[in-house]
């Protein structure tokens, strides 16, 4: 390609509405460009980017043993509802009437999809198993889209969904996935974790996130500093019941009211009364499903809400209004506590070994001490509740444990029967029986793979794109486009290169030296070959790495076998 003829419309001011590195350099580079909130367009060199991660994904899948097809983008709200997920799902689907007033969505995922698919068309053992992937663009309202092609609205994502016979064999294609994934990721040149994550709003029982290692990662990830234990925060286990505090060996005494006029939070309370937090229980109402439910956890911790959802298999979950608050402990939020309420108790393990603890007194501008479990409230059910803390151990080997933060890049599930349950995607085994196919869903974001790439690959002057999904592998650049020898010079490697089946891009333009570096730098293309005059008088021209660890004149004579030598050499430390 010729810049010349080519359009990479780099910027020189960081646009002001991006807040992370990727996104703005996305936009300077010219890789991308705004429609709306949410919404891009890619432009010819970020697509070229975007097709590179996309012939990987397709490569691995394949060599996984996956069958590529395209579903549509609009799907009927039928099997939406089929599925339970038309009332169940957020506003992030998009739901619309067609002409003849019929409910519709933009596909956010396709589940619903492949299930009705699947049952339509698979009908024996023999058909089984199989795994189905695509690469297509999802539409999700996402409530907040921000950093780009980060999280938008719009973006391309590879999915797919396995049908197994039974338990076994979909473990066997989660595997297979799970491979194929670090394959995947490696091959794009990232440093990831594969780490269990909590399942979500699309069901089932197993799941496991890629994570892109990166400080501006929106999720955090525990793992353990001995064993390869890594979890979303979400989903990180809490084994151990922590040693609650220096007196829980302590009788309990007697039951004491204390006014703590306005002190409503934990740290009022624990500052007004000089206990440590350890020593207070929270007590939060949730609005479950159709019912009302209080939730304990330590002072110094935090409900995690996920577990709750999953202790209680509930549907529905949000914290209660100030006016149910009221109605349910009789006093304003910050005095609720266990003792004497009429809703189901929920309680994290750590409430177990607590004696003599302060908590709420359901009336205002009043707290309990001496609360004790069982004399004063009963639980209605004990479960791991909370957030881990730096403070909490492994759950697996009982190490140390550290905090991090990723890029969520790819999520895998095991799905069980729960879409094949709901819409009947049954199967004959051997034995002539009808069965339901147990599923599995993969998900990569294409789009999202590439800003996270930017994101751990670049510097202060730009992008350092890992050479496997660069939009170039090579840019050749002649300094003095004018003079006949330089030109020819860059004309000849630029077609040797191209014979080779190299991507390269030939920087063509008449424009100052010092622009034309800055957007090689901006731009990031792995290997740059400049040449001019002087070096070329001397047979020679100059090779250089964006990553800036090489810079050597080589032979013009042979130019073209060294560098193709070094982007091999590339490609191998990439994968
Ligand atoms: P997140 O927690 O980031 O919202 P998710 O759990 O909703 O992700 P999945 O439904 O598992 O994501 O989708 C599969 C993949 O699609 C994700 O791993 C992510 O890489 C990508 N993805 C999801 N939402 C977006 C988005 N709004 N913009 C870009 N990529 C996305
Ligand atoms: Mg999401």
């Amino acid at each position: 390609m010729k810049y010349s003829s080519y359009f990479i419309p780099t910027l020189k001011e960081t646009p002001s509405e991006a807040e992370i590195v990727s996104h703005k350099l996305m936009l300077r580079a010219g890789l991308i460009r705004k429609l709306t909130s949410g919404v891009y367009i890619y432009m010819p060199a970020g697509l070229r980017s975007i097709r590179k991660v996309e012939n990987i994904i397709r490569d691995e899948m394949n060599r996984a043993g996956a069958i590529e097809l395209l579903m549509p983008s609009v799907q009927p709200a039928e099997l939406w509802q089929e599925s339970g997920r038309w009332e169940f799902y957020g506003r992030e689907l998009l739901r619309f009437k067609d002409r003849h007033d019929r409910d519709s969505c933009l596909g956010p995922t396709h589940e619903e999809v492949i299930t009705d698919l699947v049952r339509r068309e698979i009908h024996s053992y023999r058909q089984m198993p199989v795994n189905f992937y695509q690469i297509q663009t999802k539409f999700r309202d996402e409530i907040r889209p921000r950093f780009g092609v980060m999280r938008g609205r719009e973006f391309i994502m590879k999915d797919a969904y396995s049908f197994d016979t039974d338990e076994k064999g979909a473990e066997k294609s989660y595997k297979r996935i799970y491979e194929a994934y670090s394959n995947i990721f490696r091959r794009c040149g990232l440093k990831f974790r594969a780490v269990e994550a909590d399942t979500g709003s699309i069901g089932g029982n197993f799941s496991h996130e890629f994570m892109v290692l990166s400080d501006t990662g929106e999720d955090q990830i525990v793992n353990c500093i001995n064993c390869d234990y890594a979890a979303n925060l979400e989903k990180a286990e809490v084994r151990c019941i922590q040693n609650n505090h220096n007196n829980a060996k302590d009788d309990p005494a007697a039951l004491e009211e204390v006014e703590t006029p306005d002190k409503k939070t934990i740290q009022e309370v624990s500052e007004f009364l000089s206990v440590s937090p350890e020593r207070l229980v929270k007590t939060i109402i949730y609005n479950v499903d159709d019912y009302l439910a209080a939730v304990l956890v330590r002072g110094d911790h935090e409900v995690n809400e996920a577990k709750l959802r999953n202790l209680l298999k509930a549907d529905q979950l949000e914290m209660a209004s100030q006016e149910t608050v009221r109605s349910v402990t009789g006093a304003p939020v910050g005095f609720a506590g266990p003792v004497g309420l009429k809703v189901k108790i929920a309680a994290d393990n750590n409430i177990k070994g607590m004696v003599n603890f302060i908590a709420g007194g359901n009336k205002k501008d009043l707290h309990l001490k001496n609360v004790n479990l069982e004399r004063d409230f009963k639980v209605d059910v004990f479960g791991d509740l909370r957030f881990i803390t730096p403070s909490d151990a492994c759950p697996r080997c009982g190490s140390e444990i550290r905090f991090g933060r990723g890029i969520e890049v790819g999520h895998i599930f095991k799905l069980g029967t729960k879409y094949s349950k709901k819409m009947k995607a049954l199967f004959l085994d051997e034995q002539g029986i009808e069965k339901e196919a147990v599923m599995g869903c993969y998900g990569i974001g294409v789009s999202r793979t590439v800003a996270a790439a930017i994101e751990q690959n670049h510097d202060n002057d730009g992008i350092i794109f890992p050479i496997p999904i660069a939009p170039f592998e090579v840019l050749i650049l002649p300094l003095q486009v004018n003079e006949k020898d330089v030109a020819e010079a860059a004309e000849s490697i630029y077609k040797g290169l191209m014979e080779k089946g190299i991507d390269v891009l030939l920087d063509d333009r008449d424009l100052r030296a010092g622009f034309k570096f800055k957007d090689a730098d901006l731009l990031g293309i792995p290997l740059r070959v400049t040449i001019g005059s002087r070096e070329l008088k001397n047979g020679k021209v100059e090779m250089k790495l964006r990553t800036g660890s090489e810079n050597t004149l080589i032979s013009y004579h042979g130019a073209v076998e060294t560098i193709i030598d070094k982007v091999k050499e590339l490609y191998d430390k990439a994968e």
